[in-house]
C-alpha cells in the first residue's frame, strides 16, 4: 500500500460524498495503490451509515467507527494506527483542505522529506473570531514551547511511515499531533495553500473544545505556565520587601497612607487570586497525569479492520 489518507469525521453527513469523490479524484492520478480511511468520530447525524455505505461500494474506503465521540485528534490517532500506506495524509473531512493539495504534499514526499505540513497562507470563510483566536494561539504555542510548531498549519499533511511509526508509540491520552509530529524531528517542510470555507455544517470545534485543544497543546508541550505562579511569587514577594520600609517610613512621619482596612483587604484578596490561579495551573497537570495512570484505552471501536499492529490491539 503507497498511500494512506486518513480522514476524521463528526456529523459531516453532507459532505462527506464530496469528500470522497475528491479524493478519489486526486488519488487515481497517483496511479499507486491507496486506502481512504474514514473515521467516524460518534457521528450521530447518519455520517456512520454513509460511510458503511460508501465502503461497501468502493473496497479502498476503510471504516473506523468509534463507540462515542472521542475528539478530533483522537480519531486521527484511530486513522494513523490503522493505516497501511508508506505514506499518509491527514486531512478534514469539511473539505477546507483541498484534496488537489495532496498531490503537492506527494511531490515534497518523494524529494524525500518526511514530513510534509500545509500552511494555511490565506483562509475562507472563518469568522474573525476565530482568525484572532488561531493568530493568537500559534503565536503563544511558537513563544511558550520548546518544539518549534510552524505558524498557522494545522493537521493537513502528510507523513512517511517511519514518522507514523514512532507517532503511533506514543500513545499519551491528551495529543496534540501538530507538535507531536515535530517534536520526532527528520527531514520536515511546507507546502503553502488556501484554505477554503467549510462546504457545508457548521465547525465542529465550539470555544468549548478550542479551549481543550489549546490547553492540551500548552501543558503537553511546556512547564511554562507552572513557572508563571513561581514568577508570581517572586513578584509579590518582592513587592512585599519594598512594601515594608517603605509603609514604617510613611508611618513614622505621621502619614495616614495605609491606615484602614481597605488596603490590607485588596492585598489579600489580590494574593489570593493569584494562589487560586496557581492552584488551578497545577490541577490542569495533576488532572492530565491522572488521566495517564489511568491507561484507559485512547478510544474504543465498534467496527474497524483486522490490524496485526499490536497498539491497536491494546488501545481497543
Ligand atoms: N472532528 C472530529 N471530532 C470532533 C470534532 C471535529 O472528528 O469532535 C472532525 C470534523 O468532522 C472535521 C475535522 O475534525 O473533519 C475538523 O473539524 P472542524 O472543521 O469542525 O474544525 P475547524 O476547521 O472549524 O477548526
Ligand atoms: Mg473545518
Amino acid at each position: 500500500m503507497k498511500y494512506s489518507v486518513i480522514a476524521p469525521i463528526y456529523n459531516e453527513v453532507e459532505n462527506i460524498p464530496e469528500l470522497s469523490r475528491r479524493v478519489r479524484a486526486v488519488m487515481e492520478q497517483t496511479g499507486e495503490v491507496w486506502e481512504l480511511l474514514l473515521v467516524d468520530d460518534g457521528s450521530t447525524d447518519g455520517s456512520t451509515e454513509q460511510i458503511q455505505q460508501l465502503a461497501e461500494e468502493d473496497p479502498r474506503v476503510v471504516p473506523v467507527i468509534f463507540a462515542r465521540n472521542f475528539g478530533h485528534q483522537i480519531a486521527v490517532t484511530a486513522g494513523l494506527d490503522y493505516s497501511r500506506g508508506e505514506a499518509v495524509i491527514i486531512i478534514d473531512a469539511d473539505l477546507q483542505d483541498p484534496p488537489e493539495v495532496m498531490l503537492d504534499l506527494i511531490a515534497k514526499w518523494r524529494e524525500g522529506y518526511q514530513v510534509v505540513y500545509a500552511v494555511r497562507s490565506k483562509r475562507e470563510g472563518e469568522s474573525l473570531f476565530k482568525l484572532f483566536t488561531a493568530a493568537v494561539f500559534y503565536r503563544l504555542i511558537q513563544r511558550i514551547t520548546d518544539v518549534n510548531i510552524p505558524m498557522d498549519a494545522g493537521d493537513f499533511r502528510l507523513m512517511d511511515r517511519s514518522v507514523v511509526n514512532v507517532l503511533n508509540s506514543m500513545r499519551e491520552r491528551h495529543r496534540f499531533l501538530r507538535g507531536m509530529s515535530v517534536w520526532v524531528g527528520f527531514k520536515q517542510i511546507g507546502v503553502e495553500y488556501e484554505r477554503a470555507a467549510r462546504l457545508s455544517g457548521e465547525t465542529k470545534y465550539p470555544l468549548r473544545k478550542m479551549i481543550k485543544f489549546a490547553s492540551d497543546a500548552i501543558t503537553g508541550f511546556s512547564y511554562f505556565p507552572l513557572q508563571v505562579a513561581m514568577y508570581l511569587g517572586f513578584v509579590s514577594a518582592g513587592i512585599s520587601i519594598l512594601a515594608i520600609p517603605v509603609v514604617i517610613a510613611l508611618r513614622l512621619a505621621g502619614s495616614q497612607a495605609f491606615f484602614g482596612q481597605a488596603s490590607a483587604l485588596i492585598a489579600v484578596l489580590f494574593l489570593g487570586g493569584v494562589q487560586l490561579i496557581s492552584l488551578g495551573i497545577l490541577g490542569e497537570y495533576i488532572g492530565r497525569l491522572y488521566d495517564e495512570a489511568k491507561g484507559r484505552p485512547l478510544y474504543i471501536v465498534t467496527e474497524a479492520p483486522q490490524s496485526e499492529n499490536s497498539i491497536v490491539r491494546q488501545a481497543s
